[in-house]
């Protein structure tokens, strides 16, 4: 994107009045010159650029507030999440077993998701069937409101600048050019980012104010990810290749790992793993965690112990992810914590950390969903006269 003298001033005078409205709307322009430090003029000229790109929207007047004034700096400001006019971005997460397409608004609220199971993951027949499916969930759900673009997330290495994914061992690919393949097909503006990563960008933007100061995400699935945030900003390091944490060594386990030592994360503690041993077990038919963890909520003991063994494994790496970054919230994506605040409790414990510190994704259940999206909303947020 071309860009021109004195327009990262702008940018990031934009980005500071929609990021302040994100995080304390409804508030007037005077309220947001106070809290971000930008002269009234500055907030009114950055919102009145905001309102016409329809990323704001004006709430009717407080009473006694009186209209007509210059500026107009006490009508409350918020993000434009209206059902007609409010912008949108759609998710696409790329799992192994199945994908889901979201559609979700300014504040990361899912409008909408589909879940789409499919089979053959070359990337020859995977991209183009995902490509129709989502234009038509696109067309069928976004309801005429302005569409930004396409956020997409998958596990592996995924380098966001040229929305590559380098490596996936699960679906078997490298170096595929996700993002360009998917705007080629859909027409729309598309962003690409690793999982956990995405994760992170969500918490940063739509959960817990203190996640923004700085994060790790751990994200348990059939694959394991970490991402670090601070003020704001995921680290990608060289080559976008942080975050994996697969042959972390967990304190205590034994679990040989294919790599040929014993007790790396991923051997310890993936849904693959997991599931695995609650076969081995004879506690479910086939190796699916949802299914381990509908055995432990309908009664049985036996699969509420191994999940209570994960959950401690997790608990013991997410110790040593603290003891190296200090961040202010941790957040774990896991499905049996996801859903049962008793395992979370036993991460928490397993950790040894104080009471709130490691939490859950804010969107519960639907965090990979939002996250997706998240991965279009993040440098929306950083930039916002650059997506319009
Ligand atoms: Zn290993």
């Amino acid at each position: 994107m071309t860009r021109i003298a004195g327009d990262s001033r702008a940018d990031a005078n934009a980005a500071a009045v929609l990021r302040t409205v994100l995080t304390h709307g409804p508030v007037a322009r005077s309220g947001i010159a106070r809290i971000c430090g930008l002269s009234p003029a500055a907030v009114s000229r950055q919102a009145t650029g905001l309102l016409a790109g329809g990323l704001l929207r004006e709430l009717p007047d407080p009473p006694g507030a009186g209209t007509g004034t210059a500026g107009r700096p006490l009508v409350p400001l918020d993000l434009n999440t209206g059902a007609v006019s409010g912008p949108v971005a759609a998710g696409l997460h790329i799992g192994v077993p199945a994908s889901t397409f979201s559609l979700v608004d300014l504040r990361g609220a899912i409008l909408a998701r589909r879940r789409l199971p499919h089979a053959d993951l070359h990337p020859d027949t995977l991209l183009p069937a995902l490509a129709s499916r989502l234009g038509a969930f696109l067309a069928e759900f976004a309801n005429g409101r302005p569409l930004l673009g396409l956020g997409a997330a998958l596990g592996g290495w995924v380098r966001p600048h040229d929305g590559v994914v380098v490596r996936h061992a699960a679906l078997g690919w490298h170096d595929v050019p996700l993002a360009a393949e998917l705007a080629d097909r859909l027409r729309l503006a598309v962003r690409v980012d690793n999982h956990a990563r995405a994760v992170a960008h969500a918490e940063m933007l739509f959960g817990r104010p203190e996640a923004r100061s700085s994060l790790v995400h751990l994200f348990i699935g059939n694959v394991v990810d970490a991402a670090f945030g601070i003020e704001g900003t995921v680290h990608q390091g060289p080559g976008a290749a942080a975050g994996d944490v697969a042959h972390l060594p967990v304190p205590g386990s034994r679990t040989p790992c294919p790599c040929g030592r014993t007790g790396c994360l991923q051997a310890a503690a993936s849904d693959t793993a997991l599931g695995a041993e609650a076969v081995r077990r004879g506690i479910v038919p086939e190796p699916s965690v949802p299914l381990l963890v509908d055995a432990a909520a309908t009664g049985d003991p036996r699969a509420d112990r191994l999940l209570r063994e994960r959950a401690r494994a997790v608990g013991r790496a997410a110790a040593l992810l603290l003891d190296v970054f200090n961040p202010a919230v941790m957040v774990v994506s896991e499905l049996s914590s996801v859903l049962h605040e008793g395992y979370l409790e036993e991460i928490r414990q397993a950790a040894a950390t104080q009471e709130g510190r490691i939490v859950s994704p804010h969107a519960g259940p639907a965090v990979l969903p939002v996250a997706a999206a998240a991965v279009l909303l993040d440098p929306l947020f950083r930039a916002p006269t650059h997506l319009n």
